[in-house]
């Protein structure tokens, strides 16, 4: 219970629920990137298995060990990252496999790692086998966005929401965590990570290193090259949600120091020099807005190859 940091209401609500064995057979656990629903897959599935009786998932049990190592027999991850959405064939796979008899386990379990990412099809698939499973059947969906899925869906759940950490409870996991960083670089990763450790861990990680897209934004964005954006933007529709959106945050800041340095302070990176130095304020502020937009859609619950469109028709109004 101890991996999943802060949400003290949320792990107090399942630890009763452990204690006296009384577990949904299905949950959606929604949250954003980085929030810890992978984390929280892990505990609920491990209290599940656990075969100690008083405090589940005691973690150390030979079937918590198996869960938490992620080698348990028992519980199937249903996903293919090689395909962009979560198929019915998938699906109708997992729900004929849960009428076969756990390995080993108390329980079987399917976790869905991108359950949004599940086609109208998919859901109505998954709805079938959720209405009425076997008794040691279970259910994990992870969603950053619950209203994806459909109401159906959703009634016969238990929906854990993920809260973002307090900026104490956030600062004290980054110091135990990454104790060779600078404090200071520390700060500023939880300062634009928004309450989420996943996402503060993985800015203080890219560090100071700009990703080889930042430095063709900033560079073809410095010198007004229109069509050149529009090569490095349609690439990026074919990518992750999880990868875009530490690249867009990264641009945001590149534009921020932009306009810091139109304000004559220094920017940490010389990039954002050379956008400071070619470009207005308003239109480094203007793009900054259109980034951040981007950035607000991509968290909720638009499609990456929808928003990079949008964002190539923004940045052009700047031409
Ligand atoms: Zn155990």
């Amino acid at each position: 219970m101890e991996a999943l940091l802060g949400n003290e209401r949320l792990k107090s609500g399942l630890a009763a629920a452990f204690a006296s064995d009384r577990l949904s057979h299905c949950y959606l656990l929604a949250g954003p990137e980085g929030s810890g629903k992978h984390s929280l897959a892990r505990i609920l599935a491990a209290a599940m298995e656990c075969t100690e009786g008083a405090k589940r998932p005691c973690g150390h049990c030979l079937q918590c060990r198996k869960v938490l190592d992620g080698v348990h027999p028992d519980v199937i991850t249903v996903d293919d990252p090689a395909k962009k959405t979560v198929t019915v064939e998938q699906i109708r796979q997992a729900r004929a496999d849960v009428y076969v008899k756990p390995n080993e386990g108390r329980r079987k379990i399917y976790v869905i790692p991108r359950a949004m990412d599940m086609n109208p099809a998919a859901q109505n698939a998954l709805l079938k086998v959720i209405e009425e499973p076997p008794d040691y059947g279970a259910f994990l969906l992870l969603t950053d966005a619950a209203e994806r899925l459909l109401p159906t869906i959703r009634s016969r759940s238990v929906t854990l929401r993920l809260s973002p950490l307090t900026e104490a409870e956030g600062l004290k996991a980054l110091a135990e965590r990454c104790p060779g960083k600078d404090p200071d670089a520390r700060a500023a990763a939880w300062a634009r990570s928004e309450g989420w450790l996943g996402q503060a861990l993985r800015l203080l990680e890219a560090g100071e290193s700009l990703a080889p897209e930042t430095q063709s934004f900033a560079e073809r964005f410095a010198r007004r090259d229109k069509l050149g954006l529009t090569e490095l933007l349609a690439p990026l529709e074919r990518q992750k949600r999880e990868q875009l959106i530490p690249l867009f945050q990264q641009w945001i800041e590149l534009l921020s120091q932009a306009l810091a340095v139109r304000a004559g302070q220094p920017g940490r990176w010389e990039a954002a020099e050379r956008v400071g130095r070619s470009r207005t304020s308003g239109e480094a502020l203007k793009a900054l807005r259109s980034l951040q937009r981007a950035l607000a859609l991509l968290q909720g619950n638009v499609s990456p190859g929808a928003v990079c469109g949008a964002l190539q028709v923004w940045l052009d109004v700047q031409e």
